[in-house]
C-alpha cells in the first residue's frame, strides 16, 4: 500500500506501514569507520539479508556500479524524488553530494518479511528514528580516533580538502552514540558484520536504557 501524503521526508509524518513483519535495521556512524565495508561483507555472506540502495547526486568511483553501489542521479532527478515524495529519508552529506533512501523498496521488504539495513549517515538515521521509530538503531564506531583517521587517509579517494572536511564531519558523529540502541566496534569486518546480522535477525532487542 502506498500512502502518497505521507510519503514526503517530513519527520513530523509517521510512515503508517512502519512495523511490517521484518524489522528494519539502520546502520550508522562516523565517516571511513567501515560502514560500506561492513556492508558488502554482509551483502556476499548473508544474502537473505536486503540492503538498501540509495540515490546520490555524487560521481560514481571507477569501481562503482549505478543500481549496485547507488542509483547515481542528476540533481534535477534528485529534486525530483524528494518532490515526489520518493525518499524515505535524504541528506547533503559531506557538504559535497546528496543521498537519500528510496522508500518503497524498503517498505515492500518489510512488508514480505524479509529483513532490511540501510546504512545511511547520521543525519538519514535521525529523519528514519522520526518516521520509523521501531527500526532499530546501530552505531558503528571505530576502535579509536587514531584508527577513523587512518582509515579514513588510507582510502585515498579523497581530496585533502575533502578529507578535512569529512574529520570535521566525523568529530560531531561520534558524539551521537548516545542516540543509538546498540554499539558495535568495528576493529574486524568480519566480526562487526556478524554482530550486526545477529542483531538484524533476533526480533526483540532491548535498546540502552
Ligand atoms: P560515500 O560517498 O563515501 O559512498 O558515502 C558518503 C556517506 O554517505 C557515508 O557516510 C554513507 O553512510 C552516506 N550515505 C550513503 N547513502 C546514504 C543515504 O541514502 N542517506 C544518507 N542520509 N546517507 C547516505
Amino acid at each position: 500500500t502506498t500512502h502518497p501524503e505521507n510519503m514526503s521526508h517530513d519527520p513530523e509524518t509517521p510512515v503508517p506501514d512502519a512495523g511490517g513483519p521484518a524489522r528494519l535495521t539502520v546502520l550508522a556512524g562516523p565517516t571511513a569507520v567501515g560502514k560500506g565495508t561492513v556492508a558488502a561483507d554482509i551483502r556476499e555472506r548473508f544474502p537473505d539479508i536486503w540492503i538498501s540502495v540509495s540515490a546520490t547526486t555524487r560521481k560514481p568511483r571507477p569501481t562503482e556500479v549505478h543500481g549496485v553501489h547507488y542509483l547515481f542521479v542528476s540533481d534535477a532527478e534528485f529534486d525530483r524524488m524528494i518532490a515526489a515524495g520518493e525518499l524515505l529519508e535524504w541528506a547533503v552529506v559531506h557538504k559535497a553530494a546528496r543521498y537519500g533512501t528510496p522508500k518503497q523498496p524498503v517498505l515492500d521488504k518489510l512488508a514480505e518479511g524479509r529483513p532490511a539495513l540501510l546504512e545511511i549517515d547520521l543525519q538519514g538515521a535521525r529523519q528514519v528514528r522520526e518516521t520509523m521509530p521501531e527500526a532499530h538503531f546501530v552505531f558503528l564506531t571505530p576502535p579509536s580516533w587514531d584508527e577513523l583517521v587512518r582509515r579514513l587517509v588510507g582510502r585515498g579517494t579523497e581530496t585533502a580538502e575533502e578529507r578535512e572536511r569529512r574529520l570535521e564531519t566525523a568529530t560531531l558523529e561520534l558524539a551521537a552514540e548516545k542516540e543509538f540502541d546498540v554499539t558495535i566496534v568495528n576493529a574486524s569486518v568480519r566480526e562487526a558484520a556478524d554482530q550486526l546480522v545477529k542483531l538484524i535477525r533476533s526480533p526483540h532487542i532491548s535498546g540502552k536504557s
